[in-house]
């Protein structure tokens, strides 16, 4: 899951998108609200969480301007305005959810999951293909029932193909949702996550299409 931080505090943006990561969300992190226009206008992020007090232009105006552009990115807003005009004008013109500085990094994670399962629509919040199971909110994962350790990154790349069951997915489009900007990633990277994953999951579960990518659900016969 790639998310779009944006805050203008040092302090707040630099141990929230630490905490982010270390959850296992790829996250960007821009500081301003016209550099928030424009990120959100040339790439795609599932959830974005945005301050209102920005530089720039104000994470109201950057709200608004998204919407009117008929952008569906699920946002939540993430301020210390914690008047109730100003949560309602945030809820008004379009976050999805909103959460008040100072707050704990678990409440604002089950925020963020519970946004992301009603975005998607999803009633029933754990996933399942075949003989595994996921559950977003505890990021558990069960093969006959029986919990898996997985890695923070191999968890991210399973939940990508999960989500989309049949929908085939090239290495970039994973690699995508695992780093954000200036990571450092290592070229074969993906290959390796999906190695382990074939090792804990069985291998018939990750299906490869050479040269393409990769996808989980009932294989495909080949074209
Ligand atoms: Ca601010």
């Amino acid at each position: 899951m790639r998310l779009l931080l944006v805050e203008d505090d040092r302090m707040i943006g630099e141990s929230l998108r630490g905490a982010l990561r270390q959850a296992g969300f790829a996250v960007d992190w821009v500081r301003d609200g016209r550099a928030a226009d424009s990120t959100m206008s040339s790439e795609r992020f599932d959830l974005a969480l945005l301050d209102l007090g920005l530089p720039g232009r104000d994470g109201i105006e950057v709200l608004q301007a998204l919407r009117a552009r008929g952008d569906r990115t699920p946002v939540i807003v993430v301020t210390a305005r914690d008047t109730l005009a100003s949560r309602v004008r945030g809820l008004d013109e379009g976050a999805d959810d909103y959460i008040v500085k100072p707050f704990e990094l678990d409440e604002l994670l089950a925020r963020i999951r519970a946004v992301l399962r009603r975005h998607a629509g999803r009633a029933e919040p754990a996933l399942t293909v075949e003989n595994v199971t996921l559950d977003p909110a505890t990021r558990e994962v069960r093969r006959d029932g029986v919990p898996l350790a997985l890695s923070a990154r191999e968890y991210a790349v399973l939940e990508a193909l999960m989500l989309r069951p049949g929908a085939i997915l090239s290495r970039a489009q994973l690699e995508d949702r695992l780093y954000g900007w200036g990571e450092e990633l290592e070229s074969n990277a993906i290959s390796v996550y999906v190695h382990q994953l074939r090792r804990k999951l069985g291998d018939g579960f990750i299906h490869t299409v050479r040269g393409v990518g990769y996808y989980v659900g009932p294989p495909k016969s080949p074209a």
